[in-house]
């Protein structure tokens, strides 16, 4: 087995037992592989490892990625997940290139990849990004902004609102070794409380979301505690990026 295959297996195992522990269906939790930086070389181990949704920061990288593994992705039906910045001058990229983008945090932005979602294409699988830190991080929408923007989103033909995203500042720069620290603790469990609560309350009035965000390599299994649904490993799976 190659590292990445070995990696991607320990992975599966650490969502698994998560679910376990949470008294879920690990049926229940994707496993998006977050590849930014990587090689398509090391997507395709990857894929070989059976492993189908893959996550990219950088639009232009993405795009180049996308292309050379065109093939693949017919054969095995990948799945492309924009999980980076979106500005409007990237919103055409993105909605020609990418099946999923989890980073929609402005009307402007879902109005423009409604726009611009080829014809022939699925519609574009939207998640909201929820800013769960207040004046912290820069991106993302207001927790009580997100009932609004939800609404419009679901007026847009060409847009299919999935779910909310979060990403935790704290978390935010994590590195393997902080691993051991950081699993299994029930205050990065709570950091996600308001993603889970929104999540809920937006269902609650019948958006029918199936799709909550949250979780990275180090704090995956608190994600999965509080209720996660994808989770987005990168270095786990590819290795440290710095
Ligand atoms: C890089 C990144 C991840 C993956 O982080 P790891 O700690 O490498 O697992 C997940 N989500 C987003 C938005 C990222 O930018």
């Amino acid at each position: 087995m190659t590292n990445i295959e070995k990696n991607i297996a320990a992975v599966r195992q650490r969502i698994q037992l998560s679910c376990h522990k949470a008294g879920r269906n690990s049926d229940g939790v994707t496993l998006l592989a977050v590849s930014k930086t990587v090689p398509p070389d090391a997507i395709k181990a990857a894929i070989a490892a059976g492993q189908r949704d893959f996550g990219e920061n950088y639009i232009a990288e993405g795009v180049e990625k996308i292309a050379a593994l065109a093939e693949e992705a017919a054969q095995y039906g990948l799945q492309w997940h924009c999980i980076g910045p979106v500005q409007s001058n990237k919103t055409r990229l993105v909605a020609q290139h990418f099946d999923w983008v989890h980073t929609v945090d402005r009307l402007k932005i879902a109005q423009r990849l409604n726009e611009q979602r080829p014809a022939d294409a699925k519609r574009l699988q939207v998640c909201i990004q929820v800013n769960i830190d207040g004046s912290r991080s820069k991106s993302g929408i207001a927790p009580d902004e997100v009932l609004a923007l939800a609404q419009e989103i679901a007026k847009l033909p060409r847009l299919q609102l999935r779910g909310i995203m979060a990403i935790p500042d704290l978390l935010a720069h994590t590195t393997p070794n902080d691993v051991e620290n950081t699993i299994n603790n029930s205050a990065t469990q709570s950091i996600y409380t308001p993603a889970r609560t929104i999540f809920k309350h937006l269902n609650a009035l019948n958006f029918g979301l199936d799709t909550l965000s949250i979780g990275m390599s180090a704090d995956l299994e608190p994600a999965i505690q509080a209720g996660s649904t994808m989770v987005r490993v990168g270095s786990a799976i590819f290795g440290s990026r710095s």
